[in-house]
């Protein structure tokens, strides 16, 4: 059974937050939480982007598409600057959501979920998620990954999900020696799509996974890593 069939996980963390990541995995009554923490994933540590939702839930006791299309820019601004700010780029980012949210109530009705409904092609969900302010191939890449890996969201085919090449991604494909260590991000998401063209973005989270217990930058823990049999860079190493 291909990993992105098996039954989905209860819950997918996010945060570290139990009620956060329970607003964030709802995708049947809040899946405008899942777009929107994910226009928030950029230039922070993702467990604080990811926790911006939740915050502004709390805030306005009520997190529904009718009772957030009625906010303005403003509205949105001072409730992620006050009293502490929710992103390092507040004003640029209440920016996105605030248009984020402007585009899922015109294009989609205020149900983000039509945004992966009646299994469109990969492709499509990508360039859904492109279509909103700030949010570039990297983080379309990652919802679109996570939808169909995590939520078990089905789709026509998954061969437009390319991993989003990050500095734990880039480390691990060159000391597997799939890419040079400093490979561009169009050579590491080529070489992902050489080694499992059906769905190359599946490569992203054992890479990430691997970058974040075993191989890390200077301390690296070849002989617990499940990699170190295949692994160029250990085996030079023993
Ligand atoms: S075996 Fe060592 S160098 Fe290779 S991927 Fe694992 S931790 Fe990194």
């Amino acid at each position: 059974m291909a990993i992105y069939h098996a039954p989905r996980e209860e819950i997918t963390p996010f945060t570290g937050n139990k009620d956060a990541d329970r607003l964030l995995n709802d995708l049947s009554d809040h899946p405008h939480a899942f777009v929107l923490a994910c226009i928030m994933d950029r230039q922070v540590k993702a467990e604080r982007a990811w926790m911006v939702p939740f915050h502004l839930r709390e805030k306005l006791q009520d997190f529904s598409m009718t009772r957030l299309a009625a906010l303005s820019r403003d509205d949105i601004f001072r409730l992620m600057a006050e009293p502490a700010p929710l992103h390092r780029f507040v004003d640029k980012m209440a920016g996105f959501f605030f248009s984020g949210i402007q585009r899922i109530a015109t294009q989609y009705g205020s149900n983000a979920s039509l945004m992966w409904a009646d299994r469109p092609s990969s492709a499509m969900v990508v360039y859904r998620f492109l279509e909103f302010d700030g949010v570039g191939p990297k983080i379309a890449n990652m919802a679109a990954n996570i939808l169909a890996r995590h939520f078990k969201v089905e789709f026509s085919d998954y061969y437009s999900i390319d991993i989003s090449a990050d500095i734990q991604v880039r480390r691990v494909f060159g000391r597997l020696g799939l890419t040079p260590l400093d490979a561009s991000v169009e050579q590491l998401v080529y070489r992902a799509r050489s080694l499992h063209p059906e769905f190359p973005g599946l490569l992203d989270l054992p890479s990430w996974e691997i970058g974040r217990k075993w191989c890390r930058p200077r301390a690296k823990e070849c002989r617990a890593c499940y990699m170190q049999r295949l692994c160029p860079t250990a085996a030079g190493e023993a």
